[in-house]
């Protein structure tokens, strides 16, 4: 039996004698399957390898990126913030290895794992196990999940205070349930919103885009975008960190606010003369 990884998205599915017949993330119209073909490694194969590490860097004050070297399926890198007995992994990454386990105990552990939407599920119940702490995914999401898990609680309506001033917030758009992080007492209590893909930093960092899918570039309905940047306004926040190591230092919230507004006037074409 083994657990297999879908080497496209890095989603783990559960205990599996074959491998899965098709990877159900990566066959559906928000993902792809690789030019190359289905293929799936196992957490202990990526071990063995040696060829994987895990680099964690400061970010800021109480804030670490995690990412795995070489990039592994998505690319994406994970979240831990650091506050005094609480810290909370946002987003997840496939590789997990004894020396990733040993520095973030260092730093305080986990005491908490929410995810953003399915493309980070990944090895999700791995790490929750290791740290013997709670999943949090927002319900809408649920037939997304590939390895079940009692570590898993799926909440539910449109926030979600983990603790004090860490706040979940379910935007939708890119999936159902697709939901950011808002630390408020963070960027020295000017605030931090981590978005994972729900909302994405573009090649101009002062730019955000939203999109239903980014690797085939299926945008978003208007009246979703506008949906969106109401509820971001409201949250405190001055800096914003994508799921691609991609921040916004400052004013981060404007910036929000000017992508919906350009966004949705490119999508009625008033932002075109021609
Ligand atoms: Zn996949
Ligand atoms: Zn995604």
């Amino acid at each position: 039996m083994n657990k297999y990884i879908c080497k496209t998205c890095g989603v783990q599915y559960e205990s599996s004698i074959d491998v899965p017949e098709q990877c159900l993330i990566c066959t559906e119209g928000r993902q792809y399957v690789s030019s190359f073909g289905q293929s799936w490694t196992t957490l202990d194969n990526m071990q063995q390898s040696k060829e994987f590490i895990n680099e964690i860097l400061l970010e800021a004050n109480g804030l670490y990126s995690i990412a795995t070297k070489p990039n592994f399926a998505i690319g994406q890198t994970a979240y831990l913030i650091q506050t005094v007995g609480f810290n909370v992994l946002w987003d997840c990454i496939a590789y997990l290895d004894k020396q990733t386990i040993e520095y973030i105990d260092k730093l305080g552990g986990i005491q908490a794992v929410a995810l953003s939407h399915p493309h980070y599920y990944s090895t999700q119940v791995e790490w929750a196990e290791a740290f013997d702490v709670p999943i949090y995914i927002h319900e809408d999401d649920k037939e997304w999940v590939m390895r079940p898990s009692d570590k898993i609680i799926f909440w539910s309506g449109d926030s979600l205070e983990l603790h004090k001033g860490i706040v979940l917030h379910r935007l939708g758009g890119h999936f159902r349930g697709g939901a950011v992080l808002e630390w408020k007492d963070g960027n020295n209590q000017q605030g931090i919103l981590l978005t994972g893909d729900v909302i994405r930093v573009v090649a101009d960092r002062q730019w955000v885009s939203f999109m239903y899918s980014y690797p085939n570039f299926i945008p978003l309905p208007a009246s979703k975008v506008q949906e969106i940047s109401s509820l971001v306004k409201g949250l405190k926040f001055d800096r914003l960190y994508d799921a691609f190591h991609r921040i916004i230092k400052e004013d981060a919230n404007e910036s929000v606010q000017k992508s919906a507004k350009r966004y949705i006037e490119a999508l009625s074409g008033t932002l075109f003369t021609t």
